[in-house]
């Protein structure tokens, strides 16, 4: 992986880098609440059957995300951003706001945002709402009529924003996927729609796609992304 100061970096970050902050993925085994898996209370027909229940598993992840801190790989995204400006783009399937907390600009929630609202009915502007909806509470209503929802991207929906990620991925010269399974599409194939090779893979394991990458370096993000950005500002003293 060559990363210098003049390169266009499209960096996928994925639930390995949240879950180094303590955020559950909410995926597989022992990803269990209440006995549903995720798959079943994140998608539309959960919410048109029990818009209750859907409420409250969002609304126990609005509480642990309000708890949940930038761990050391947000904070060196945060860096590497400072340095590249508008050369930098971060596409994130995380719906927490922690590349936010760590001080990222160029954030984009492929999946949606979990500290945002929207109406199920009018096409109204998702905004910011840490509100928690649980048992006994009433299900906020939208002037329309309509019921609101959690602003993110549910099984079966369309991801959010895909004209400017494919922008992003053309004009990248370097590419960096971190702590992302390489299974979910579209993003598991972002690493193959490149007009480049410089490709590097971070994260515990090998991910699903890894054939894909040019370089993969195995171990936590909260560890070997600080690493990657010691490297690009060493190269930069350099003058390389
Ligand atoms: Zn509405």
């Amino acid at each position: 992986m060559k990363l210098t100061l003049s390169d266009h970096l499209f960096v996928l970050t994925g639930a390995g880098v949240s879950a180094e902050s303590g955020l559950a993925t909410f995926r597989g085994d022992g990803g269990l609440w209440r006995n549903y898996r995720a798959e079943e209370v994140a998608n539309i027909a959960a919410w048109r059957r029990d818009p209750r229940l859907v409420w409250e598993f969002y609304s126990m992840r609005r509480r642990k995300a309000l708890a949940a801190k930038p761990n050391p790989a947000h904070v060196a995204l945060a860096e590497i951003e400072q340095q590249l400006g508008d050369r930098f783009f971060l596409c994130t399937q995380n719906v927490d706001s922690l590349h936010e907390q760590a001080g990222s600009e160029r954030v984009h929630h492929i999946h949606g945002e979990l500290m945002k609202t929207k109406c199920d009915s009018c096409a109204r502007e998702p905004f910011p709402d840490e509100s928690t909806y649980d048992e006994g509470t009433a299900l906020p209503k939208c002037d329309c009529g309509g019921t609101l929802r959690v602003n993110v991207v549910w099984f079966g929906e369309m991801v959010s924003g895909m004209e400017r990620v494919a922008y992003e991925l053309q004009r990248s010269t370097a590419f960096v996927a971190i702590g992302t399974s390489g299974v979910v599409e579209p993003v598991a194939s972002f690493v193959r729609a490149l007009p480049h090779r410089n490709t590097l893979y971070i994260g515990p394991e090998k991910p699903a796609n890894a054939d894909a990458f040019s370089e993969y370096m195995l171990g936590p993000a909260a560890e070997m992304v600080p690493w990657l950005a010691q490297t690009f500002f060493t190269a930069k003293d350099d003058g390389s």
